[in-house]
């Protein structure tokens, strides 16, 4: 079953707003076993939503139109889909009565062009918006041939959320095939994206009945199953089965089956080991701590560490000795492999981890260029150290910095 999620108001075409309410239903939609095929976003011109509201229901089953409800003159939506739809609008006075009561339990006057906020489509429903004053409309009916569901929400995202919440998904669930959903969301670091598709789509397409997404940021790599059936347990079977093959073939790559995140899964094994960490972060400049401290509970094995981005500071909290940094600069292999060794000593924990390179976009030499980043991890008898030229801008240098970090603690503790 597919929707199309129509989001109105031309405040969303410019640069200054954007339509987030729709993230919110496709998710929701999702999880009653409804993929969204289109989002369209159109301004407040009579003809574009007729247009858009017509192309959706010629798409797609299940609509869902937000926005433009209010009771100003730019609110058209109640008779754009009126018009797309073929369908008679009918002022409903219990809803007026009812509106006119509310304002006067709350001493004020109802302005007259409220009054439109009553209109309602022939046959439709009349959402309750307890948030606002515009009511939505539930319409299930058919057009040509086919049943569509179509749904005009508020588009203030409170009103929205809440009338979708308690009036559409009811509705839905009762108009929809009763459908079961299982997830799995895997994760892998530091393989790129087009090599991780390149390498799974040859699994993946063969689960026609699971629905794959791969989402690619920073090293970090996402990919999302999604199955429905009439029953959990197939469906459960079904991303599982996926799941196991896909990490077969990613093999190490594959750092997380279930959702969880490197730095939640770096503490684990920390844990697990009985294992403590210390960090030295230069170019990083404490990225690497960062994202350790964000999960609760990391006190238990991340002990902490230094920002030591003056080569008077490395040599201070991390101890690397004079010689090496004017033998080998502060960007080098021997200098990532003295912070990771020296502030494991200082802090006293199992492993630590040095990182020091060039974030750009200046400080760079022809020998030594933007990008260059060496990352060290010390248990105090071994030191692994590599070499990395990273491209792009300073940030994107330093978050693969750090995710190339703590990849290599969880390597080292797997
Ligand atoms: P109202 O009665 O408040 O006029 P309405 O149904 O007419 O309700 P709009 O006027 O279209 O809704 O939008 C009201 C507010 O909600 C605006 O500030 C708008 O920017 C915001 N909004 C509308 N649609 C979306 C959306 N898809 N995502 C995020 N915000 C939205
Ligand atoms: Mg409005």
């Amino acid at each position: 079953m597919n929707a199309e999620i129509i989001a109105i108001g031309s405040e969303m075409l410019t640069p200054w707003r954007q339509d987030t309410n729709s993230l919110f239903v496709t998710e929701r939609l999702n999880t009653l076993g409804v993929s969204v095929a289109f989002k369209t976003i159109v301004g407040d011109r009579p003809k574009h939503l007729v247009d858009a509201i017509r192309n959706a229901v010629r798409r797609t089953d299940v609509i869902v139109v937000m926005g433009g409800l209010g009771p100003t003159e730019d609110d058209l939506t109640r008779e754009a889909a009126a018009e797309a739809l073929k369908i008679e609008i009918k002022r409903n006075h219990d809803l007026i009565a009812q509106m006119y009561a509310r304002a006067a339990q709350r001493r004020v006057t109802m302005p007259r062009n409220n009054e439109k906020q009553a209109d309602v489509l022939e046959g439709a429903e009349i959402l309750e918006n307890p948030k606002g004053s515009a009511p939505g409309q539930w319409l299930d009916t058919v057009y040509g041939t086919h049943r569509k569901l179509v749904m005009l929400l508020p588009g203030p995202p409170s009103e929205l959320e809440s009338m979708f919440e308690a009036e559409c998904i009811p509705r839905l669930q009762a108009a929809l095939p009763r459908r079961f959903i299982a997830t799995r969301v895997l994760k892998a670091a530091l393989i790129p994206e087009s090599q991780a598709d390149a390498r799974i789509a040859p699994i993946y397409k063969q689960f026609t009945d699971v629905e794959t997404t791969i989402l690619a940021h920073l090293g970090d790599i996402q990919i999302n199953l999604i199955c429905g059936k009439t029953a959990m347990d197939m469906a459960q079977a079904r991303v599982d089965a996926l799941a196991s093959r896909i990490e077969e073939e990613l093999d190490d790559f594959v750092y997380s089956s279930h959702g969880e995140s490197l730095e939640q899964i770096v503490l684990y094994y920390l844990e697990m080991k009985g294992a403590t960490l210390s960090v030295a972060e230069s170019c990083t400049g404490g990225l690497v701590a960062e994202r350790l401290t964000s999960i609760s509970g990391s006190s238990r094995s991340f002990y902490g560490g230094a920002v030591v981005y003056s080569n008077e500071l490395k040599m201070e909290f991390a101890d690397v000795p004079p010689s090496v940094l004017e033998r080998h600069g502060a960007v080098s292999k021997e200098t990532a492999e003295a912070l990771a060794e020296g502030i494991r000593e200082r802090c006293d924990t199992t492993l630590g981890v040095g990182v020091t390179g060039i974030a750009g976009p200046t400080g760079g030499t022809e020998e030594k260029p933007v990008g260059l980043v060496y990352i060290s991890v010390s248990d105090g008898k071994t030191t692994d150290v590599v070499e990395r030229r990273f491209t792009g801008d300073r940030s994107r240098v330093r978050s693969y910095a750090a995710q190339t970090a703590l990849d290599m603690v969880r390597r080292r503790l797997m």
